[in-house]
């Protein structure tokens, strides 16, 4: 593939000088940045029959789409991951699971005893999903969660089904809302960690008590890095994860920069956890700055249900969601100015369906969204008072 040929040429690395791990550090470590504008056809493998791939349009938390290609195979392990981080969380295969999803999922087949229900749907008829379906695992995002949890208390509505263990995803999982889990539905409650790019990269650690979240990597499908940074400059002992995939062929991702942090808990080389496991461990991931959006109406809803319909968006290089007040958003982004018009009412469409008709939405077309030095870029950024961070 072109893109890390010119990349590994112009840092004068050969395929003679990778000989052994130690020679990953010679190969430049890439952004997404730098492979958004490389473009799909130059970070796609050759060796494949496009035909047979099954294209993905990600960004992540930084509001960079671009699109990635996976190839069958690796759709397998992607599976097997996800199967895995779901039982290092105390699940079984054959016990039911319960999935919040978008919602535009066909259901699987009764034997795989996994429902899909949307996100979408107002937290009273997910209580009733939850009564009738009665899981032993419920898995969602962090926000939708905790609009039901809230909802259940709130309107003090038993009986709802109570599940074993609750698994949250995409958001990182705060410590009220952990609680708020917990107290609610009497579950245990996991974090798990996932990119597009490489799939389930961490799961909990099964050993870990329900207040904090620690990690361990999928060091043998994700090859992680601690990036150093220069002193004083990590926050809490956090640094910049950077990750190989070592299973995805038909976009490789090599020394890929998450644009993630974590704060490593142990190296890896076979130090046995008190779980059993020997791979590294991980404390607190974070960089994913994304602000929840409160309506109008109180409902809080996750800022990942923007994200999605804006990707869907073709010309929009990068973009960033400002929620100026409850009825009021602004859309900035970086794109031509080829189709601007277009691009914009689509953008507004597609949040006006999220956030309703009633909400004012502009739309802005600026040569460039990085956020002024110091500050971490927020691809949705509320400005309600008291809801940052
Ligand atoms: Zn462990």
């Amino acid at each position: 593939m072109p893109f890390y040929r010119e990349h590994w040429d112009a840092a004068g690395v050969t395929p003679e000088a990778i000989r052994s791990l130690d020679d990953l550090d010679r190969l430049p470590v890439v952004s997404k940045r730098e492979m958004q504008a490389a473009g799909p056809e130059a970070i796609t493998s050759t060796a494949f029959d496009p035909t047979s791939l099954v294209s993905a349009r990600t960004s992540g938390s930084s509001g960079r789409p671009f699109t990635v290609r996976f190839d069958p195979r690796w759709l397998s392990v992607r599976r097997a991951m996800f199967g895995r981080a779901l039982m290092a969380a105390g699940y079984r295969p054959g016990r039911r699971l319960l999935m919040l999803t978008g919602g535009d999922k066909r259901q699987p087949p009764a034997w795989y005893r996994w429902r899909y229900a949307s996100y979408k749907e107002e937290p009273a008829r997910l209580l009733d999903e939850l009564e009738r379906f009665r899981p032993f695992a419920l898995y969602g995002w962090v926000t939708p969660l905790r609009e039901l949890a809230r909802h259940a208390l709130e309107t003090g509505r038993p009986p709802y089904h109570r599940p074993s263990v609750i698994v949250t995803t995409a958001e990182t999982l705060d410590a009220a809302t952990r609680r708020l889990l917990h107290e609610t539905f009497g579950a245990r409650v996991f974090e798990l960690y996932g990119l597009t790019e490489m799939g389930t990269a961490a799961a909990p650690c099964p050993s870990t008590s329900t207040s904090t979240g620690v990690f361990h990597l999928a060091e043998d499908v994700c090859l992680t890095e601690f990036r150093e940074l220069p002193e004083g400059t990590a926050e809490g002992g956090a640094t910049p994860l950077v990750m190989t995939n070592l299973e995805l062929y038909a976009t490789p991702f090599i020394r890929f920069d998450t644009g993630d942090l974590g704060v490593p808990r142990s190296a890896s080389g076979g130090e046995r956890c008190s779980c059993g496991r020997s791979l590294a461990r991980i404390e607190r991931i974070e960089g994913r700055l994304v602000d929840s959006v409160r309506l109008g109406s109180g409902r809080m809803i996750s800022p990942f249900q923007l994200t999605i319909e804006l990707e869907r968006i073709p010309g929009i290089d990068r973009y960033q969601v400002i929620q100026e007040d409850t009825d009021r958003f602004t859309v900035r982004y970086e794109g031509s100015e080829k189709g601007a018009d277009e691009r914009e009412r689509a953008a507004r469409r597609a949040l006006a369906a999220v956030v309703g008709p009633r909400c004012e939405i502009r739309t802005e077309r600026r040569p460039n969204l990085d956020p002024p030095p110091g500050q971490k870029f927020r691809v949705v950024e509320s400005r309600l008072r008291g809801e940052s961070a």
